[in-house]
């Protein structure tokens, strides 16, 4: 076992402050990584804050962090894919059963006993829950370790290992592409990448905005056109007219007015993961026969198909790099939907700490 560096909170109204936590030693199949970056997901928020009390409560203290790049400092002696020296990437998870039905379908994220990157049970007992990639290193099975395409920025790659995944999966499912029109709602982390990816695969993309000032960002971003949500007549002039629309919002809004903008058979997807339930209108679903959907990010196979894509597609997210002694002021951003488009933390800040 080694102590590492670390942000934690103590409670939902605590602020970030350093510490030290427990990483076990590598076993037979484990990498060993030192941290170079991390991004600021709107989960790690929803998470510190303990606003998803009732699904899943938090553990304190908490280490959030699911969207980190890294080298390769250690491996197992059992390990095949990786060696000292590599660039990888760990996302939101860091093990599941393997070899369970769901498993072998290439969707880690819906098995049973998926192991989150922070703030579940930690099988190995280094510590009460697992801790995320607010840290100077993590301890990972190879089998939830990715590659990271050469040609990208380290620090604007990050965000890829969430918001790039969760994004990328239900984009792909929706069959987006050329001749397909396709809304994003809400331009933060996830709608910026839903935005470049969607876009990459050839479809017609229309964002959906609260703030007036993120118009021309959208268009810089990929966007064909641009919706201020809060103007009626603006979202009249699309309804019936989507094939798809992924919802990337993080707070309480109402999706009848997105689901009257579907075709008929078009599917709303949520990713977006508001504290409270929304309010679904049946009508709105049965007139036009929608479906509405949901999607966790990705399988591990899937997120290195993402990463690739991207890599092939020279595209990364947006992102505001900042030293970890600001975490407590991007959170306060994070919150009034004030970054352009996600904070990545540069981990050589917590060598200061
Ligand atoms: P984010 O960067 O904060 O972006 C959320 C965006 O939602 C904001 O930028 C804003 O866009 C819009 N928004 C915020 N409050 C709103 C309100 N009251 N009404 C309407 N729109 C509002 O967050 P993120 O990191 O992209 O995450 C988004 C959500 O996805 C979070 O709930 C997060 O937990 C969830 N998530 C889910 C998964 C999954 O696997 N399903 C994975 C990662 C994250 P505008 O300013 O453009 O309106
Ligand atoms: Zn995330």
């Amino acid at each position: 076992m080694t102590q590492a560096k670390a942000f934690s909170v103590d409670s939902a109204t605590s602020p970030f402050k350093p510490t030290s936590i427990p990483r076990r030693s590598p076993t037979e199949r484990d990498v060993q990584i030192e941290i170079l970056y991390c991004g600021i997901c709107h989960s790690d928020l929803h998470t510190a804050r303990d606003e998803w009390h009732d699904v899943m409560p938090t553990v304190y203290p908490c280490v959030p962090g699911h969207e980190i790049i890294g080298r390769v400092t250690a491996v197992g002696s059992n390990v095949s894919t990786f060696k000292v020296g590599d660039t990888v990437g760990v996302g939101c998870m860091v093990d599941s059963d393997h070899d369970c039905p769901t498993c072998q379908a290439g969707l880690e994220q819906c098995c049973p006993n998926a192991v989150f990157t922070y703030n579940a049970p930690d099988a190995h007992g280094t510590a009460p829950v697992t801790y995320g990639g607010y840290s100077d290193s993590i301890v990972v099975d190879e089998r939830f370790v990715l590659n990271i395409p050469a040609n990208l920025d380290l620090a604007a790659t990050a965000p890829l290992l969430c918001a790039g995944i969760t994004t990328y999966s239900p984009l792909k499912r929706g069959d987006v592409g050329p001749g397909r029109k396709v809304g994003i709602v809400g331009l933060g982390g996830l709608g910026h990448m839903g935005v470049k990816i969607a876009k990459a695969m050839g479809a017609h993309v229309v964002v959906f905005t609260t703030s007036p000032s993120k118009k021309e960002d959208a268009l810089r971003l990929g966007a064909d056109e641009v919706v201020l949500s809060k103007n009626q007549d603006e979202m009249d002039a699309h309804a019936g007219t989507f094939n798809f629309i992924l919802d990337c919002v993080s707070a309480d809004h109402d999706i009848n007015a997105y689901l009257s903008l579907l075709t008929n058979d078009g599917e709303l997807s949520l990713v977006g993961a508001p504290e409270k339930p929304l309010q679904v209108s049946a009508f709105a679903l049965l007139f036009g026969r929608k479906k509405l959907s949901g999607s966790l990010i990705g399988g591990i196979a899937e997120t290195q198909e993402m990463l690739d894509f991207c890599g092939e597609h020279n595209i990364t997210a947006d992102v505001e790099v900042i030293p970890i002694q600001q975490l407590n002021e991007a959170y306060e951003r994070l919150a009034k939907s004030d970054v352009k488009y996600r904070f990545s933390i540069d981990m050589n800040s917590l060598k200061a700490s």
